[in-house]
């Protein structure tokens, strides 16, 4: 058992029958002498619902402290086909399957991805407001106890089996500070706070660098919506973002239009307007619904596990380079976390050490994800960085073979081997490409700079 030790919990805990869920009228003060490990998880997005899930299902006592559970994250919405069986998710959640991806270089040159895709094969499109409530019902069914409110701090035990006492700000109101102030002990946290994550600052995980993400919701006329039918658009070039790429993704009745910079972020609104300009002809005429913007992390924290606080998600930085994408991470490090909280305390049996945290889920996570990361931090680095890194990267998009690996690697979140010849083919194009699009991209700067000086 967790408890040879015995525990105070504040007055103004919440505290709850697990049977009925009702709150028990006269907690003060309550002392618990012999219980099981508690679990608290901060912040109910994907990475936040999943480890609570993983939790419960483990029979790990659980609660989900969300400041906002009606809220929507802002979000592209596009997942891996392999989450929708990996994590369950009905095919009701989804608002398009999404069977061409089309680049766009800076002189308009584009590739269509897709023509590599078998019959079934799709990206799926979806909003994130409608994942999220299904993750954290779903969590709840599961028996964990949801309470709405704003984590503000912790207090840290002051023994190795001593609690930590989470305090937070009993409202459903986003960010209000009027609510009720509330304590909740716990053993274990997993803190599943998006990029911002106050919970990083609790236990001082360290910074880090990352992007802003600005995106328009524009809802289109049926006519121009069933151009985007099944169809998603990235942009890339100095004109829509110095180091990332703008989008157009479909959703159910509009179009997400963004874009994001890491090294500008003051001028994320000309990249937004560089964006607008570049799909003008396909998005003119549309009704603007939504303006969201959110930091994207870049790189995860420099500590992610310390003492019994684990970070997952946006929170504890996994966001790849190069495509921006977290959801999928998000719920997989929830999930990993939860499920190892579950092995090491025995379905809550015993107190589990920080060690236990790094070795089941850390490590393991490092393992699994660590050189994928890597990879498209490479890949972004070469491609994103010039307008001539940018038209060779449409160039090879063009090419089969690298829609394929591409694709493969997107869908099913593997790093895919391919065949030797294909791969020596392929970096010879890489390096062909490159070359010749780096040698007129200086021809036609060259060309530029003198028809300037001759006005
Ligand atoms: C504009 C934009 C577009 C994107 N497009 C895509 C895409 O198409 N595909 C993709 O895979 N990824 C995309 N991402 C990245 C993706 O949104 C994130 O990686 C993902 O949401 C991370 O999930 P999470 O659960 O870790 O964090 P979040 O989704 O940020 O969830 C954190 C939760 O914690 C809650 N919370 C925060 N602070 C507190 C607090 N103090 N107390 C209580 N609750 C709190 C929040 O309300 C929220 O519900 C995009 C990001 C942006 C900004």
């Amino acid at each position: 058992m967790a408890a040879a030790t015995t525990h105070l919990l504040s007055p103004s805990a919440p505290l709850r029958s697990p049977s009925t869920k009702k709150p028990i009228r006269k907690p003060i003060p309550l002392i618990i002498t012999a219980r099981k490990l508690r679990a608290a998880v901060i912040g109910g997005g994907p990475a936040g619902a999943s480890a609570a899930e993983a939790l419960a299902l483990g029979g790990i006592e659980t609660y989900m402290i969300e400041r906002s559970p009606s809220g929507a994250k802002p979000c592209g919405g596009a997942i891996p086909l392999c989450m929708l069986d990996e994590f369950s998710l009905p095919e009701s959640l989804i608002d398009r399957r999404v069977t061409r991806m089309r680049i766009i270089s800076p002189s308009n040159l584009s590739a269509d991805f897709g023509t590599a895709l078998l019959p079934g094969q799709h990206i799926p499109m979806l909003r994130r407001e409608v994942l999220d409530s299904f993750l954290r019902s779903r969590a709840e069914s599961h028996g964990v106890h949801l309470l709405p409110g704003l984590f503000t701090s912790l207090t840290p035990p002051s023994s190795p089996h001593d609690p930590y006492l989470i305090h937070y700000i009993a409202s459903s109101d986003p960010n209000s500070l009027l609510g009720k102030p509330q304590t909740l002990a716990a053993d274990v946290i997993i803190g599943a706070d998006g990029a911002n994550s106050r919970v990083a600052k609790s236990i001082d995980a360290g910074s880090y660098s990352y992007a802003i993400a600005f995106q328009e919701r524009i809802r289109l006329p049926d006519a121009q919506m069933q151009h985007y039918a099944d169809l998603a658009e990235m942009y890339i070039g100095e004109d829509v973002s110095p180091d990332f790429y703008a989008w157009v993704f479909p959703k159910c009745d509009h179009v997400a239009v963004g874009t994001g910079t890491v090294s500008s972020k003051q001028q994320i609104k000309k990249y937004q307007m560089g964006i607008r300009r570049r799909a003008k002809p396909k998005i003119e005429g549309g009704e603007v619904i939504k303006v969201e913007a959110h930091p994207i992390p870049e790189h995860p924290r420099p500590r992610r596990v310390v003492g019994r606080v684990a970070l997952v998600g946006d929170a504890a930085g996994y966001v790849t380079k190069c495509s921006g994408e977290g959801i999928y991470f998000a719920a997989k490090s929830g999930r990993m976390c939860g499920e190892a909280v579950v092995r090491a305390s025995e379905g809550g049996e015993r107190m589990v050490s920080e060690e236990e945290l790094k070795a089941g889920y850390l490590r393991r996570w490092d393992r699994e994800y660590g050189v994928m990361f890597r990879f498209l931090d490479v890949l972004q680095r070469v491609f994103y960085g010039s307008n001539w890194g940018r038209e060779a990267l449409v160039e090879l998009c063009g090419d089969e073979y690298v829609q394929k690996r591409t694709f493969e690697s997107y869908l099913y979140k593997r790093m895919v081997m391919g065949d030797w010849m294909g791969d020596l083919r392929l970096g010879w194009r890489t390096f062909e490409s490159l070359g010749r699009n780096m040698i007129v991209g200086r021809e036609l700067q060259r060309l530029k700079n003198v028809l300037a000086s001759l006005e």
